[in-house]
């Protein structure tokens, strides 16, 4: 008797990295667990199994799902075992196609089986199957936006009810998630640390580096384990208001960056008080109110001597047009900021003229609320339909598609037993051929007309944030430089002999 081979894929979804951060422990291991228990509880032979290290959607970024592909092609499975259909496809009609026709077709024709711990799927001659599955990659995307949606209104709601949703545990607490909640106990060993360098800080007035001079001679371990403690560890500590008991929610402060093609959101520090919403917490306090202020008071004087405060809102993004390399932000210690320059220092041979920081910083401004004026146009002239109407029309054309798949199928069959004449055959097939490229081509535009006003709106509120933050004089250049970059790859510069300089936009894609 032939063994039957079945391949295990295991890939982590954007939902297994958010858990990860919870605490909920590495996923890839506890599903390979789940997964090659599940195959021999069902008496199923693994013959290898395909680790996705990478964490892209698309197949063409996933080189293991290629290879599965390429290898169920090939004859070696009977089928795929995976912990949900998603983790096979969850990006576009074309993946979603791939996949299907590799179910459909692998296998030499036979098909190949998706075994999850719910539910066997045998699209190949199971039509329920094949429908739900069909359901299931093409949904994925929709599914996937709105349970993000959920999500971050579940977190909002968590904050204002006191919970910690931080996804790390701040030093001095541990993380005690409960029924009712998510919340931060004192750690025996780290919370004296936390009031210590509170303590030092006020009472012996040390600064940030000297603290942590004494923390690493006094062999107190880090967050991390690490004997050496850092000024900016430090620094974070005597300006986090966790220690006070309150919880903080710093949504305006959020920034969405396109890192190796994937959407990351990152939040850029702040020493503004006012630039997150902060809420009384459930857990106890670590110092009191009093304390907390006379130190992040004490941190904010010495901030301003440091030199090492990045000044340059443009740092990373402003560059010459020529010869692609940075533009310097040259400030003058005895004229007023009012005075700073941007120059093209870098290169002898590459001439440009400098041109004040100021008015390179009103044109950025300028062009930001031109980006907006445009959006809000294409909003306008959206067709205007609503997502309920769009998903029932969807819905339709996808019961339509499969009906004229089989339509054709069937044709094939009556072709080869001789029921149709050649010529009618052919007839019939382009007819047919014509009516589901016209459906494909219909569901390609109603599934982009949904996401692009979503899009827009959302670069709409990025560039609101960006445009903000640069007209705010309070804001610091680093705040205001993490926000630009959030929506801008790069700014050319280019400026000859006294004419205005001209700046060259360029947005990220996504
Ligand atoms: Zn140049």
């Amino acid at each position: 008797m032939k063994i039957e081979n079945y391949a295990l894929y295991l890939r982590k979804s954007r939902a297994d990295m958010e858990a990860e951060k919870l605490g909920e422990g590495e996923t890839l291991a506890r599903h390979k667990k789940i997964l090659t228990e599940l195959a021999a509880r069902k008496g199923l032979h693994v013959g290898k199994i395909y680790h996705e290290i990478v964490s892209g959607e698309t197949i063409a970024a996933r080189p293991q799902i290629q290879q599965m592909i390429q290898d169920c092609y090939n004859g070696l499975y009977r089928g795929i075992i995976i912990v949900e259909v998603t983790r096979l496809s969850r990006g576009n009609q074309g993946d979603a196609q791939a996949i299907l026709d590799c179910l459909r077709y692998g296998n030499n024709n036979n098909g190949i089986l998706v075994v999850t711990p719910t539910k066997t799927y045998d699209i190949a001659h199971n039509q329920d199957d094949e429908e739900y599955m069909e359901f299931e990659l093409f949904m994925s995307r929709r599914e996937y936006k709105m349970i993000r949606k959920r999500m971050e209104r579940g977190r909002i709601q968590a904050v204002v009810e006191g919970n910690y949703m931080g996804s790390y545990r701040p030093y001095g607490y541990d993380i005690l998630k409960s029924k009712t909640g998510r919340t931060l106990l004192p750690n025996p060993e780290e919370a004296p640390v936390v009031q210590n360098i509170f303590t030092w800080a006020i009472e012996e007035n040390l600064t940030p580096g000297k603290i942590a001079k004494r923390l690493s001679s006094y062999g107190v371990p880090t967050y991390s384990g690490d004997p050496e403690w850092s000024v900016s560890t430090v620094k974070t500590i005597l300006t986090n208001p966790t220690y006070t008991g309150k919880v903080r929610w710093n949504d305006r402060m959020r920034i969405k960056t396109m890192v190796d093609g994937k959407l990351v959101s990152s939040r850029p520090r702040s020493h503004h008080g006012d630039q997150y919403m902060l809420y009384d917490g459930k857990h106890p306090a670590l110092v009191d109110d009093a304390t907390f202020l006379a130190a992040s008071k004490r941190f904010h004087s010495d901030k301003t001597k440091s030199g090492l405060k990045l000044i340059n809102p443009l740092a990373g993004i402003l560059v010459c047009a020529k010869c692609g390399k940075a533009m310097c932000y040259q400030s003058y210690p005895a004229r007023p900021e009012t005075a700073a320059r941007y120059t093209h220092k870098s290169s002898q041979i590459c001439k440009v003229k400098s041109a004040v920081a100021s008015d390179v910083m009103d044109a950025v401004a300028y062009s930001l609320e031109k980006y907006i004026s445009d959006f809000e146009v294409k909003i306008d002239n959206l067709p205007e339909v609503s997502e309920d109407t769009i998903l029932k029309q969807m819905d339709d054309l996808q019961k339509e598609l499969i009906r004229q798949e089989k339509k054709l199928t069937r044709l094939f069959d009556a072709w080869e037993d001789g029921l149709i004449a050649d010529n009618e055959f052919a007839d019939r097939k382009a007819i047919n051929n014509d009516r589901i490229a016209s459906i494909k081509n219909q569901m390609d535009h109603l599934e982009e007309s949904i996401p692009v006003k979503e899009d827009y709106e959302e670069k709409i509120m990025s560039f609101h944030d960006a445009l903000g933050s640069l007209l705010d004089a309070d804001l610091d250049a680093d705040i205001k430089n993490a926000y630009l970059k959030g929506i801008l790859d790069r700014i050319e510069f280019s400026r000859e002999c006294n004419s205005e300089f001209i700046l060259d936009v360029f947005l990220k894609e996504d």
